[in-house]
C-alpha cells in the first residue's frame, strides 16, 4: 500500500472545534493524506457538543480536562501527554488553531520533537499580553514556532510579516468561522426548527426585541463579570427587550451570572447551546453583547450588531467594517451604549448589515489544499 503522510489535527475547546471542523471536512477530499483528529479535552462538555454538531469523532482523546488546577499544571500535563501522543502517532505535521492552552502545548511539544506545525487563525494580535490573557501570548508563541501560517485577514498577515515571519510561509485564507457558519446555516435552512430551549425563549419573548449576551473570558471573571451582570440586569428594565444568556458551564462564570440574573421576567438563562441552536439565536437577535472572540466574528457575518465587552480586541475587522463596537466592561458604559443603539433605528440599522470582513466562507478548502501541497513535497 502507498505510504500516506499523516496529518494530526489537534484542539481542545469549543471554539477550536467549531473553526477546525470545516478544515477536517475539507481534508476529507484528500484521501492521499491520513488525517487524524486528536483532542485534549481541555473543555470536555462544550468540545463534545461542538464536535457532534459537525459529525466529527476524535481518533485520539487525551481526556485531560481537570488534569491540574493551575494553568501551568494544565500546560505541563498537556505537554507530556501530547508528546507521548506524537511518539505513538508519528505525524508528518500537526495542525493547531488559534490561541488556547492546547495550541501552546501542541506547538511546543511538536517543536521539541521536530514535527512541523501549521497554525490556523494565525496572526491575530491585540498588542496587549494581558488581554486576551493568556491567549495573546500563546498565539504569539505559535507565530514563532509554526512554519505554515494561515492568516484569516490582511491585518493578521501584516502582523506576521511585521514579526519577521517569512512571507512565503504566510497564507491569507479567510477565517474558517465563516465556513462553519455557512455549513450550519445551510443545515438550519434545510430542516424545520427544533422545539428546543432557543425556540422556547423566542416564544416567551415574542413581540420583544431579542438581545443575546455571552460572557466567559478569564480576564473578565470576578468583579468585571459581576459588572457585566449588573449591566444586563439594568437593560432588562426595558420592557421592549427579551434578553437571552446562554451560560458557559464554568462555575466561575455561570455562578455569578445566575445569581444576579436568575428570576428576571425579561431574562432567559439557558445552558450552553449546541452550535446550530446558538446560530439560530444569534440570527433572531437585534443586538449581541459578548466578550467572546468567535461571536465577535460571527455577528458581523450574520448582520447582527455586536457590542464587544472588552477594552481591546485582536479582531478589529468587525469594528472597522461597522458591524461591531468596543464598549469595555464598565456597567454604566455598557447600558448607555446598548440603550443608545436600541433607541436609534438609523444607527442600529447601519450596523445590521451582513459583512464578510472575517472571511468568505471558503477558507477551509484553501487551507486543506496548502496542507496537501506541503505534505506532497
Ligand atoms: N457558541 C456555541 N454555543 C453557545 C455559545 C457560543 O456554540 O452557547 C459558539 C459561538 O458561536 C462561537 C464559539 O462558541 O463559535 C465561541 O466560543 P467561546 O465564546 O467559548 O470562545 P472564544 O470564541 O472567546 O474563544
Amino acid at each position: 500500500m502507498l505510504h500516506r503522510p499523516r496529518l494530526l489535527v489537534v484542539f481542545g475547546t469549543r471554539p477550536e472545534a467549531i473553526k477546525m471542523a470545516p478544515v477536517i471536512e475539507a481534508l476529507r477530499n484528500y484521501p492521499q493524506i491520513d488525517t487524524r483528529v486528536l483532542v485534549t479535552g481541555q473543555h470536555r462538555g462544550l468540545l463534545e457538543q461542538a464536535l457532534r454538531a459537525f459529525g466529527i469523532v476524535a481518533d485520539v482523546d487525551l481526556a485531560l480536562m481537570g488534569a491540574a488546577a493551575t494553568l501551568e499544571g494544565q500546560l505541563a500535563a498537556m505537554l507530556v501527554a501530547i508528546g507521548a501522543a506524537l511518539e505513538r502517532e508519528r505525524p508528518a505535521r500537526v495542525v493547531v488553531h488559534g490561541d488556547t492552552l492546547t495550541t501552546l502545548a501542541t506547538t511546543l511539544a511538536a517543536h521539541l520533537r521536530g514535527v512541523p506545525v501549521a497554525h490556523v487563525e494565525a496572526g491575530l494580535r491585540s498588542g496587549d499580553l494581558s488581554a486576551p490573557w493568556p491567549e495573546e501570548g500563546s498565539r504569539r508563541v505559535a507565530g514563532v514556532l509554526a512554519d505554515l501560517h494561515f492568516a484569516p485577514t490582511p491585518a493578521a498577515a501584516a502582523a506576521l510579516r511585521a514579526e519577521n515571519v517569512p512571507a512565503a510561509a504566510i497564507h491569507l485564507t479567510g477565517n474558517t468561522v465563516a465556513d462553519a457558519l455557512r455549513i450550519v446555516r445551510a443545515r438550519i435552512a434545510a430542516a424545520p426548527a427544533p422545539a428546543d430551549a432557543v425556540a422556547a425563549a423566542l416564544a416567551r419573548f415574542s413581540g420583544r426585541r431579542i438581545v443575546t449576551v455571552t460572557a466567559h473570558r478569564r480576564e473578565n471573571q470576578g468583579e468585571t463579570l459581576a459588572g457585566i451582570a449588573e449591566a444586563v440586569a439594568r437593560l432588562a428594565e426595558r420592557a421592549d427587550l427579551g434578553i437571552v444568556v446562554p451560560l458557559h458551564p464554568n462555575p466561575a462564570v455561570a455562578g455569578p451570572l445566575a445569581l444576579r440574573l436568575g428570576g428576571s421576567a425579561r431574562i432567559a438563562l439557558l445552558p450552553a447551546l449546541d452550535y446550530a441552536a446558538f446560530v439560530r439565536l444569534m440570527t433572531a437577535s437585534t443586538l449581541i453583547l459578548t466578550d467572546s472572540g468567535g461571536v465577535q466574528e460571527e455577528a458581523p457575518a450574520l448582520g447582527v450588531p455586536v457590542l464587544v465587552l472588552r477594552d481591546v480586541t485582536e479582531r478589529p475587522e468587525g469594528v472597522a467594517a461597522g458591524g461591531a463596537r468596543i464598549v469595555g466592561t464598565d456597567p454604566a458604559r455598557i447600558v448607555a451604549a446598548a440603550s443608545a443603539l436600541l433607541d436609534d433605528p438609523a444607527a442600529i440599522g447601519a450596523m445590521a448589515v451582513a459583512r464578510d470582513c472575517h472571511g468568505d466562507g471558503h477558507a477551509a478548502g484553501r487551507i486543506a489544499a496548502i496542507l496537501a501541497a506541503a505534505l506532497a513535497t
